[in-house]
């Protein structure tokens, strides 16, 4: 274990692990504040938006449009970027242990996601699955290598969806969306699962609802009703669970997720901040979606909440803007097209504009790490 020798300056240290769209986003953000001197740790050598993954999938874009590289980035802030994975943290020493070198923090700011859940499936981990960069590659490669003629799709969450569409644009391959209950998009609106259900099967895409899956295994999917279904390709998209540093970690939490007060710090550590996929944020009877818009706000939050701590001010509550009451999603139908949800209202056709923007907004995201 090397000791990180970061020279100690009178600057207020905060060191930010994970460098996804809450990490990287706070430290551009803290990067314009006084007094501050940040540390980046994140395994990765690029930045990543998800957002894209299903349209690297359909064939859409290539890497470049979806990723931008830590260290220009992290030169360009001022920051320093340490290659690095955490492992453990000691609360009362303020000290980040990572694979190789462990540092001191002032300030901790927690961020290091979320991943895939399999809920304990058996075969499912060996499923093909779009929630990294490496899964989505090797995704994309097989079914441009072996052209599947039958898809079966895990899940039917925004990323399920989108996942579909993209691929029901082959019309020589059978696309089958599965869902555990009973509608599509369960976490959206009803109104939302009636349009998405229309558009699905208006594109040939079969749709299984209340379909609980018991076991993946090569060449198909077995339910728990003890019917099965064959399949070249399963596509795992169904849930998420905290990153496994969170799981590790001895502080309070909700379902697993870091519980956080207003301000979005750890509740009862006043120098630990949560923010994005991996923290559970209640306020004022609202509670934050995990998604990137979320995470980004908090992101810009904590970075003035930051400033104000190297000043000596008192902190400012924050305000959940995407809440799981009223949603909002931007969702690819394929075709170049997406539809617009906001609670219980939805746009009624997929719209070339809206994938426009939608797409707009998420490559706009990753330049502004270039
Ligand atoms: C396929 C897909 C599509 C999506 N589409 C959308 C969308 O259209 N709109 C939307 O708003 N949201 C979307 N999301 C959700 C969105 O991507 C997440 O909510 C967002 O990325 C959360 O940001 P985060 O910073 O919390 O985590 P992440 O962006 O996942 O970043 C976490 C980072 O932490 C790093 N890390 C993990 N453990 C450690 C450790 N121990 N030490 C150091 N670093 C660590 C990881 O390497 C990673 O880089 C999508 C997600 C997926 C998977």
């Amino acid at each position: 274990m090397r000791h990180m020798n970061l020279q100690r300056s009178d600057l207020l240290r905060v060191v930010v692990v994970g460098g996804g769209i809450g990490g990287a986003e706070l430290v551009r953000n803290a990067a314009t504040k006084e007094g501050l001197e940040l540390v980046l740790v994140e395994p990765k050598d690029r930045i990543e938006c998800q957002a894209l993954y299903p349209d690297y999938l359909g064939g859409r874009i290539e890497m470049e449009e979806m990723t931008a590289p830590l260290d220009p980035f992290c030169k360009k802030m001022n920051a320093v970027h340490l290659k690095d994975r955490a492992l453990r943290i000691d609360f009362a020493d303020k000290r980040v242990t990572c694979e190789k070198n462990d540092l001191d923090y002032d300030i901790l700011v927690l961020a290091p996601g979320a991943v895939q859940n399999y809920f304990g499936v058996k075969g499912a981990e060996k499923a093909f699955s779009i929630n990294t960069l490496e899964d989505t590659v090797e995704a994309r490669r097989f079914v441009e290598k072996k052209r599947p003629k039958k898809i079966a799709i895990i899940g039917s969450g925004p990323t399920g969806i989108e996942t579909a569409c993209f691929l029901a644009e082959d019309s020589n391959c059978t696309i089958y969306v599965i869902e555990m209950m009973n509608r599509l998009l369960p976490t959206l609106s009803k109104n939302a699962s009636i349009l998405m259900e229309k558009i699905l099967t208006g594109k040939g895409v079969e749709v299984l609802t209340k379909k609980k899956v018991d076991s993946i295994r090569d060449g198909g999917v077995t339910f728990a009703d003890e019917s099965s279904l064959d399949c070249e390709m399963a596509i795992w998209t169904a849930g998420i669970r905290p990153a496994p540093l969170i799981e590790n970690l001895g502080l309070p939490k909700k379902n697993g997720w870091l519980l956080c007060d207003q301000y979005l710090r750890v509740q009862g550590y006043e120098d630990v901040f949560a923010i994005g996929d991996c923290a559970w944020i209640e306020i004022g009877g609202k509670l934050a979606t995990k998604t990137g818009m979320e995470a980004e706000i908090q992101a810009k939050h904590t970075a003035r909440n930051l400033a104000r701590v190297a000043k000596g001010t008192d902190l400012k509550p924050y305000s959940i803007r995407a809440s799981t009451e009223s949603p909002v999603a931007l969702i690819t139908t394929g075709c170049g097209c997406a539809v617009g949800i906001y609670g219980d209202l939805c746009v009624p056709i997929p719209k070339r504009i809206i994938y426009t923007f939608k797409s707009w907004i998420d490559k706009s995201f990753v330049k502004r790490f270039k």
